[in-house]
């Protein structure tokens, strides 16, 4: 007799968002598991998701969209230009509430998205790898608060049988990026083009949303025991393309 496979099901936690919504869609894409989303609003419609809307900041609201998941994937995070206590709030306390709410629900995997600005603060870094030490100043509150948010889902790793890893995208471009190319597009129109930061041979690294998304899908296919990736923070760059 075949066994019946159980289908697994996925939450991801600001699947409204940019790279959320681009994980949504490859996991709707790929058809094998079934996907939740967990977000402050529900911003489109589709009859395969099922929606969860709330604040990670009530414990609640997380724990409505946590229980039963399989796999847990936390994308969520305030857009630039808040007041400060916003991010301690959301990617500190926020943060807290999934790893507990996950504990709380004896969730198996939780694949948290960091940021490359947790270890950079202006500084020249060229091929840098994960043995970087985090900044001990960071460039603001954002930053600051993404680092907190990494440690305590890294040091989560391994509670009551939980495994977390950490994916640290550097900057995201892609379709429905609301905050990268759309600034520098505005800057560009309103003529702001003079402004040269350094000897102008500064390089930044932009990876592709979709590339970005499937980096957070390995994460959470690879989390077992014996993968050896529980705990760990991952970079991710365009190196290898794998959508063109
Ligand atoms: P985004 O603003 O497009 O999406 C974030 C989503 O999270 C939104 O849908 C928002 O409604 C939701 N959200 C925010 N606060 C919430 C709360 N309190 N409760 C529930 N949902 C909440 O952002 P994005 O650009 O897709 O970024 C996704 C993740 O990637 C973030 O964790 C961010 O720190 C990280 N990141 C982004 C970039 C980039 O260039 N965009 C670079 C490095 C890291």
């Amino acid at each position: 007799d075949k066994q019946k496979h159980k289908r697994e099901s996925w939450l991801v936690i600001g699947g409204c968002g940019f790279l959320g919504k681009a994980i949504v869609d490859q996991l709707l894409q790929n058809g094998d598991v079934d996907v939740c989303i967990f977000d402050l609003r529900q911003s489109f419609k589709d009859d395969r998701i099922s929606f969860f809307t709330g604040d990670l900041t009530r414990r609640s609201d997380v724990d409505a969209a946590v229980r039963g998941r399989d796999v847990v994937v936390h994308t969520a995070s305030p857009p630039h230009g808040l007041k400060a206590q916003v991010y301690v709030d959301v990617n500190v306390g926020g943060t807290r509430n999934v790893i507990d709410s996950c504990v709380a629900n004896g969730i198996k995997r939780l694949v948290y998205t960091s940021s490359a600005g947790v270890v950079f603060n202006g500084q020249s870094l060229v091929n840098a790898d994960e043995s970087l030490p985090y900044c001990t100043k960071h460039m603001d509150t954002y930053n600051e608060t993404k680092a907190e948010g990494e440690k305590l889902v890294l040091a989560a790793n391994g509670r009551d049988g939980l495994l977390t890893v950490a994916i640290r995208p550097t900057g995201i471009i892609g379709p429905r990026d609301m905050q990268g190319i759309s600034t520098m597009l505005k800057a560009a129109k309103e003529g702001k083009t003079g402004v040269k930061i350094g000897v102008n041979d500064s390089l930044m690294d932009y990876t592709y949303v979709d590339n970005a998304a499937y980096a957070h899908i390995l994460a959470g296919q690879r989390l077992h025991a014996s993968s050896g990736i529980g705990g760990e923070a991952f970079f991710i760059t365009n190196d290898s393309p794998i959508f063109s």
